[in-house]
């Protein structure tokens, strides 16, 4: 084991609070692409065919590899599509491809038992590697608690025994859904009960000198999960422990949700130094995940020299028990409401900059959220309309609606007749020197060296003042970061909009949009998640402002800071899928997507997919060919009925509940 990587981590989640550094882990061979320590941080992804499809199986395991697979998993629900493991191993070979394969297990031990004499690696979930989950709540004795363990070990033991004379290499993968009931009755449903699901079967491992182990902690919120994984390494650290960390956010989605939900969770987790294997699930064919790991991957392969190159923060050594908030548990930081519209309690702001739009057409707004109507004059706000334009020192020829706020550069603002719904943007300087402020809201740009500046500790505050986060830094997530933690120890309670700006050196326009969602998914979900930020702002030149616009409230809907529209927690599909998810997907979508802040689940299986929906207020289940479920939360309350009928009859349970809207025509 690394003990320096360990020392180094101790009391704290990763190994750097304000700069890049990545958490060496324990070196883990997987067939021959070894995982952890200083390996490259590895791609994967699971196959959505019938295990026992061997040829669709190898094909689709094919262009996985192609698309830049490093690792393939496979769904093996039962002994017989474990022992074809072998056969489509075979095939692989023989095509020359020498991909690690994973073995998927849930509920069958003896399928695990075959696999793990066959594929290079299995993937165990704890929550019901033994367990069958009844959703009992039971109150046990710490005898009884003791008691379990030992069943637990009696069961796992034969596995761990086989991987080791294999030299098979084991996931322990606890997913949120599906935390155990002796796990649920004991912790709850918390990072905690997900990280003491894992400890449970690693401690087993260790005591039987296994130690070829990879730890995952999914689940379908970000904040959830980046809270695990962070008490996970704090966990494993104290107990002398370093495995390597495999990263993903269940049943993300599809499009541009699924991707802005992956970055927020695993993009923040990179940024902490943490992961070596990531898997992006999308409800899309796998061979389109792996582009999309691969690019949130790829920011961090130059990292190291980049810290060396840019010293400009140093690391101030902060430990997570120094923090005044506390990282495995969500709460907004504490700052002050402006003008009773930013900070405080007010929902997250977003800000998008129009100043290079043609000014004397109202239907720019449109791509901002506020649809205008010629023949009656007015505007109609889109669920997701901005809070803010910037205009910088254009005027526009129109009359903008009576509720968005206007931002211009101050000089600028200084000289307007009409200053209703009209604020200035500072400098730092320009705030400092100048009297003249606005009495109701004063926006001042700076970057978060500027905070030891002269001019920061010469600022009038007053609760007027709201400060425009901005960063040129290549590694700016921490940079930011490392501002609000100087503002948490300076006691100031300023609501931040933090603002990022992005260009891509493509003409795709379709790779810049996914590098936005991804870039600006990271970066600013990270600090979102932590509580940190009043408001968000992305400038992306080149691209078009609607993108920019549904991306800002991508990024805030996936940090829950923020609910505009409908969630859709839908599985990845694999092996066991029942029907279509894709096409399904965007039929449920095309009549449930004005359901602002519901959450509907829609899973393959019913073997897996009630319990991985999580959080779901209504699931929809495959429960036989044709035949779906129909979920009320955790509660079954239409069974196996026609697929073809299933989406009415759940807009009657939604309706029912008195969760319906009718679609407004605008
Ligand atoms: S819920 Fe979806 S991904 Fe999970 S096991 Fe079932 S079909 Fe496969």
């Amino acid at each position: 084991m690394d003990m320096d990587a360990v020392k180094l981590l101790h009391g704290r989640y990763c190994n750097s609070l304000t700069e890049y550094s990545r958490f060496v882990t324990r070196e883990v061979a997987i067939g021959d692409v070894p995982m952890g320590g200083n390996n490259p941080i590895r791609i994967q992804s699971m196959t959505t065919t019938d295990t026992m499809d061997t040829i669709g199986t190898v094909e689709q395991s094919i262009r996985m590899v192609d698309a830049g697979c490093e690792y393939v998993r496979i769904t093996a629900p039962s002994i017989k599509e474990a022992q074809n493991l072998a056969e489509i191993k075979k095939q692989l070979r023989m095509r020359g491809y020498t991909v690690p394969l994973v073995a998927d297990i849930h509920f069958t031990p003896n399928a695990a038992e075959v696999a793990a004499r066959i594929v290079e690696k299995v993937r165990v979930n704890p929550g019901n590697y033994a367990d069958k989950k009844k959703f009992d709540q039971i109150d046990y004795t710490d005898a009884q608690y003791q008691g379990e363990l030992s069943r637990i070990y009696q069961k796992f033991a034969p596995l761990v025994k086989i991987c080791k004379e294999y030299g098979t290499a084991m996931r322990i993968g606890t997913n949120h859904g599906s935390l155990s009931d002796r796990i649920m009755s004991r912790y709850g449903d918390t990072p905690q009960g997900m990280v003491e699901s894992a400890m449970e079967f690693i401690r087993i491992c260790e005591d039987l000198n296994y130690n070829s182990l990879v730890i995952s902690m999914k689940s379908s919120n970000p904040q959830v999960m980046v809270q695990a994984y962070r008490l996970l390494v704090e966990t494993m650290v104290a107990e002398g422990m370093n495995y390597p960390l495999h990263l993903g956010v269940t049943e993300a989605g599809d499009g541009e949700d699924g991707r802005i939900k992956s970055a927020v969770g695993i993009g923040t987790l990179l940024e902490d130094g943490l992961g070596d294997t990531v898997r992006v699930s999308l409800t899309e064919e796998p061979e389109a995940e792996a582009p999309v790991a691969i690019a949130l991957v790829e920011r961090y392969s130059s990292r190291k020299s980049l810290v060396e190159s840019q010293k400009s923060t140093q690391d101030s050594g902060l430990k997570t028990q120094d923090l005044q908030h506390n990282p495995y548990e969500y709460k907004r930081r504490h700052t002050y409401e402006a003008n009773a519209f930013i900070g405080g309690h007010m929902v997250p702001r977003v800000v998008v900059d129009l100043s290079n739009k043609n000014l004397k057409d109202p239907a720019i707004l449109s791509d901002a959220g506020y649809l205008y109507s010629p023949l009656l004059d007015k505007y109609n706000m889109a669920e997701q309309s901005v809070d803010f334009v910037y205009f910088a020192d254009e005027l526009p020829s129109f009359n903008l609606p009576g509720n968005l706020k206007q931002l211009y550069n101050y000089k600028t603002w200084l000289k307007l007749a009409d200053k209703t719904m009209c604020h200035p943007l500072f400098t730092l300087d320009e705030y400092v020197q100048d009297a003249d402020r606005s009495s109701a809201l004063n926006l001042v740009k700076l970057k978060p060296a500027d905070i030891d500046s002269d001019a920061f500790g010469a600022l009038p505050f007053d609760q007027s003042l709201v400060f425009v986060l901005e960063t040129e830094s290549a590694l700016g997530m921490t940079d930011q970061r490392s501002f609000f933690f100087k503002m948490e120890e300076l006691g100031l309670d300023v609501p931040v909009i933090v603002k990022r700006e992005y260009s891509f050196p493509t003409d795709d326009s379709e790779l810049k949009t996914q590098n936005l969602q991804l870039y600006a998914g990271t970066d600013l979900g990270a600090l979102l998640v932590d509580g940190f930020g009043d408001g968000i702002w992305i400038d992306a030149p080149g691209i078009e402002t609607k993108i920019i616009t549904s991306t800002a409230f991508g990024i805030l809907q996936a940090t829950r800071s923020r609910i505009s529209k409908t969630e859709y927690i839908s599985c990845p599909s694999c092996g066991r899928t029942l029907f279509d998810l894709m096409i399904t997907t965007q039929m449920i979508r095309s009549r449930t997507s004005h359901l602002k802040g519901l959450k509907i689940g829609i899973m393959g299986c019913i073997v897996n997919g009630p319990g991985e929906m999580a959080d779901a207020d209504y699931g929809y289940v495959g429960s036989g060919t044709d035949k779906i479920t129909l979920y009320r939360g955790k509660e079954a309350v239409k069974k196996n009925i026609n697929s073809a009928n299933a989406l009415d009859e759940l807009i009657g349970i939604i309706k029912e509940d008195g969760n319906w809207v009718e679609q407004e025509n605008i």
